[in-house]
């Protein structure tokens, strides 16, 4: 059984039966799945979403396959820390952050594609593909290789070493184009015409795809005791990931599982929780076309150190950055050296080490709280989505802390009682 309406048109609401379709025929907008909501009522109850399991499959009855087998390896259902030494540093008085670089290949992209992947295998599909930045590579040829699909993977020129070779490790094809995403997107576009049997997780399944980053709205308001945040800061590449995260809270709010904020009504126009979007300054298409008051995404030639957000042409630019204006948030771009910086304050008070996405996330977090766009007192979401492990070249000038000592206990214990050079006391 499937709670799935139809797969409707974002512009002009016509509708289409399930399958494996993303763009309009009529005008080219892209499709959206929606709901049968009165029907799925019954089964969006507390209790029953508690006794599901430990992983985004609790949330079943509000994605595209409820029922039937799951293409999973275990995402989701990651920890929302109290992060009350990182809140302290920033002035926020109750800060959470989300923590996804627990997933099952290190990031939140283990959301999407094993929903994605769910939806493939009911549709017949035996090839996985995707155009990716490095952790949708990672997340579809491992669970490619669990449910038995082949994988072939298109990447740009240029990633972080470690997510190629654990992307080659699940044993699909890897293929890196000479070219930036944006190429291997355009690329993947065409190929999803020409190997009509292929799914392509973010071409021509991205509508189900998309689904997936719903589930990072639900767990946050079940893991607050079913309520929702003031606020919260969300890393946007193609901006996919932040509408859906909008999505997901106004369903919680139209079921209602979850009571609308104080001093927002059930069916507030702006929607129920403020979203603010982060990018890298050297790729911002995004925040440039917030901050010139434009609605025109205009694509950039990516150059930062955040290659999983890097990004130039965002195929849902223009709906983050409508998400963004309804619901009263902020969107900013951070500079390579405070993404650096971002992933160090994480590391140094919450113990959580976060890939170069992460850093952007909480590098904007500072930047938002120091200009008093978040209030100290708002109850803020920071989501980390990507694991530190997979882009430790960021860090590279961090082996300068490292002290290099003789073998001796002498020598040992006279480093350790002259105080460090330079070491920034926290
Ligand atoms: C892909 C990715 C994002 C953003 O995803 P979009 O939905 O394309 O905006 C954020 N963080 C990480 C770590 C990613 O890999
Ligand atoms: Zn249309």
């Amino acid at each position: 059984m499937s709670f799935l309406h139809a797969l409707t048109c974002r512009e002009c609401g016509r509708e289409y039966p399930e399958g494996p379709l993303h763009a309009c025929e009529f005008c080219f907008g892209p499709l959206e799945v929606t709901y049968d909501y009165g029907a799925l009522s019954a089964l969006a109850d507390p209790r029953r979403i508690a006794a599901g399991p430990p992983s985004l499959w609790r949330y079943s009855a509000l994605l595209p396959s409820a029922s039937g087998d799951k293409v999973s390896l275990g995402a989701g259902w990651t920890p929302l820390v109290r992060a009350r030494r990182l809140g302290e540093a920033l002035g926020l008085e109750e800060l959470y952050v989300k923590n996804d670089t627990l997933n099952p290949t290190g990031s939140f992209k283990d959301r999407v594609v094993s929903v994605a992947l769910t939806k493939a295998r009911q549709l017949g599909f035996k090839v996985a593909a995707c155009a990716s930045t490095g952790n949708l590579a990672n997340s579809v040829a491992a669970h490619a290789a669990a449910s038995g699909l082949d994988s072939v993977v298109l990447i740009p020129r240029g990633l972080e070493e470690v997510k190629v070779l654990t992307t080659a490790v699940f044993g699909g094809r890897v293929l890196e184009v000479d070219g930036n995403y944006d190429d291997v997107n355009r690329l993947c576009g065409e190929l999803a015409g020409q190997y009509g049997d292929w799914a392509f997780v973010n071409v021509n399944l991205r509508p189900y795809y998309a689904e997936g980053s719903k589930t990072l709205a639900f767990e946050v308001a079940e893991q607050l005791g079913w309520s929702l945040p003031d606020h919260v800061v969300v890393p946007v590449a193609s901006g996919s990931q932040l509408t859906k995260i909008d999505k997901g809270f106004r369903e919680l709010v139209g079921l209602g599982l979850v009571a609308p904020r104080a001093g927002r009504e059930k069916d507030d126009p702006s929607g129920p929780v403020r979203i603010s979007g982060a990018q890298a300054a050297g790729c911002s298409p995004v925040a440039t076309a917030f901050a010139e008051r434009s609605d025109v995404v205009v694509p950039v030639r990516p150059e930062t150190i955040a290659k999983s957000l890097s990004i130039g042409n965002p195929a849902d630019g223009y709906y983050a950055l409508e998400v963004v204006r309804r619901t009263g948030g902020q969107l900013s771009a951070v500079s390579d050296d405070e993404i650096r910086a971002g992933i160090r304050l994480l590391a140094r008070t919450e113990g959580i080490f976060a890939e170069t996405a992460g850093g952007v996330t909480i590098a904007t977090l500072a930047r938002l709280a120091e200009e008093g766009a978040i209030a100290p007192r708002e109850r803020v979401v920071a989501y980390v989505t990507g694991n530190g492990l997979k882009t430790v070249e960021a860090l590279a000038e961090g082996a300068a802390e490292i002290e290099q000592v003789g073998s001796s206990l002498e020598e040992v214990v006279e480093a350790i009682e002259v105080p460090r050079p330079g070491k920034e006391e926290r």
